[in-house]
C-alpha cells in the first residue's frame, strides 16, 4: 500500500493523470498487481472503467456480469450447407443472421490437451481467463491437425454437437447459458448446425460455463451492474504484491524481535521511463510543442538572449543564469544569432517551463520578460533584472 501510494504521487508529480488499474499478474505471480495507466489514444492497452464504482481493468483481467438469458426454446437441429464459407463473418452473410447468432468454438492446445472453447459468435475468448480457468501453464489455438482430430473438420466448421472426440471437454462462457436456436459448426467440412439448444444437444458440465471472453463497451461491471467503458491507455508503471510466493519457496526468512522466525513478504515494483517520458508528452502539449511540467522538464528555463553581442545585455543574462542555476533550477542560453522569432518558436517546441528574454530594448524599458509556457494566453510579466531568479521560481513552483 505504501508503494501504490508513493506510485500515485510520483505520477502525479511528473502532471500525469494516471490511474491503476487491476492487472493480470502474469507470470511472476502473486495475488494483486495493479498497473498505472495514462489514458491516450495511442495507447496499447485496452482498460475497462466503470464510472459507477471506480472499477478499472486491464483488458486482460476485467471482468463481466451477464443476465440470465431467457430464449425461445426451438426445434430440431437442422444441417445448412455453407460452401466456402469458413469465418462466422462469411456465414453469416451467407446466411443472413447477425454474428450473435453463432457460437464461435475453437480448439485450443492446453497443456498439450484439446479443449473446445464456445463464445457468442461476436465474442473474443480471452486466452488469460481460459489459462486461469483451466488452470493450465500454457493455451494456444490447437493446429490443424488436433483440430481435426477433435472435431472431425477443419477450423471453419467446428462446434460443440457430437464431435469427432466425443470425450473431449467442452468449455463455455458463462453468456452462452441457457442459449437457445444458435448456429454451430458442424463438424463436418462446409457445414453448419442451426436451431442449436446448447443445455439440450452439447455436453458441456455446469462448472465449464465460465467469465472467458474479453469484455467490451456497455458490458455490466462484474462489481456494480452498471456498464463499463472501454479506454486506451499507456502503462508507466506496475506494483505487484508478491507475498509469501518465492520467500517461502527459498524459505527467505528473518528472527523478529522475540526471536521468532518468520517468512519474507516481497514486493516488485517498475516505472518504464521512457515511456513516462512519453505520456508527459502525450498529456502535456499543444500545437507549438511540448509543454514541460517543471518536476520533468530536463531544462525548466530558457533564457532568449536578444542581443548576444552587446556586453551589457548578455552579462544581464549571465548573472541571472547563474542565479538560477545556484538555486537548482537548470537552464539554457539561447544566445544563437538568430531572429527573436525563430528562438521563441524553438523554445515553444522544445517546451522549456519558463521562457525569460533578456535584450536592449527591454533592458531599457526596465527589464527582463519572464513568462510561462503552460498557457500561451497568459501574459509575460516585464520584471526587473534582480527580481528576474525570485519571478522564475514562483512560476516553477
Ligand atoms: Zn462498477
Amino acid at each position: 500500500m505504501a508503494m501504490f501510494n508513493a506510485y500515485k504521487r510520483i505520477f502525479a508529480r511528473c502532471g500525469l493523470k494516471a490511474y491503476p488499474v487491476e492487472a493480470d499478474t502474469g507470470d511472476i505471480g502473486g495475488k494483486f498487481s495493479h498497473e498505472f495507466h495514462v489514458l491516450a489514444e495511442a495507447g496499447e492497452d485496452g482498460i475497462a472503467f466503470c464510472d459507477a464504482c471506480g472499477y478499472a481493468a486491464n483488458l486482460e483481467k476485467a471482468e463481466r456480469k451477464v443476465a440470465p438469458r431467457n430464449d425461445a426454446a426451438c426445434g430440431a437441429i437442422e444441417e445448412v450447407h455453407t460452401p466456402n464459407a469458413k469465418t462466422i463473418d462469411e456465414v453469416s452473410k451467407f446466411m443472413g443472421v447477425p454474428g450473435s447468432a453463432f457460437v464461435k468454438s475453437l480448439v485450443y492446445n492446453v497443456d498439450g490437451k484439446a479443449v473446445m472453447v464456445c463464445v457468442e459468435g461476436d465474442r473474443d475468448v480471452n486466452d488469460v481467463k481460459l489459462k486461469h480457468f483451466l488452470n493450465a501453464k500454457k493455451v494456444e489455438l490447437a493446429d490443424y491437425e488436433m483440430v481435426l482430430k477433435t472435431s472431425g473438420a477443419n477450423a471453419g466448421s467446428v462446434g460443440p454437437v457430437k464431435p469427432a472426440d466425443a470425450s473431449v471437454r467442452i468449455v463455455c462462457d458463462q453468456g452462452l447459458k441457457g442459449a437457445k436456436g444458435r448456429i454451430v459448426g458442424a463438424n463436418k467440412d462446409d457445414y453448419h448446425l442451426k436451431n442449436v439448444d446448447l443445455a439440450r444437444d452439447c455436453n458441456v458440465a455446469d462448472a465449464d460455463y465460465a467469465d472467458l471472453v474479453v469484455v467490451r463497451d456497455g458490458d455490466i461491471c462484474a462489481k456494480c451492474g452498471k456498464p463499463l467503458v472501454i479506454k486506451r491507455g499507456i502503462e508507466v508503471g506496475h506494483v505487484f504484491k508478491l507475498g509469501t510466493k518465492y520467500t517461502e519457496a527459498f524459505k527467505a526468512t528473518y528472527k523478529t524481535d522475540d526471536l521468532k522466525e518468520q517468512t519474507m513478504i516481497m514486493g516488485c515494483y517498475g516505472i518504464g521511463v521512457g515511456r513516462t517520458v512519453q505520456a508527459v508528452i502525450e498529456q502535456s502539449h499543444d500545437k507549438d510543442g511540448i509543454v514541460w511540467p517543471a518536476a520533468v522538464s530536463p531544462f525548466q528555463v530558457v533564457i532568449d538572449l536578444l542581443d548576444p553581442t552587446d556586453p551589457g545585455v548578455a552579462k544581464v543574462a549571465e548573472d541571472l543564469e547563474n542565479e538560477l542555476e545556484a538555486a537548482g533550477v537548470d537552464v539554457v542560453v539561447d544566445d544563437r544569432e538568430e531572429r527573436p522569432g525563430v528562438k521563441f518558436k524553438d523554445a515553444d517546441l522544445i517546451g522549456f517551463t519558463v521562457r525569460v528574454v533578456v535584450g536592449a530594448k527591454g533592458l531599457a524599458k526596465g527589464g527582463v520578460e519572464v513568462k510561462a509556457r503552460r498557457d500561451p494566453k497568459e501574459a509575460m510579466k516585464v520584471v526587473a533584472p534582480a527580481e528576474a531568479a525570485a519571478a522564475i521560481k514562483a512560476l516553477l513552483a
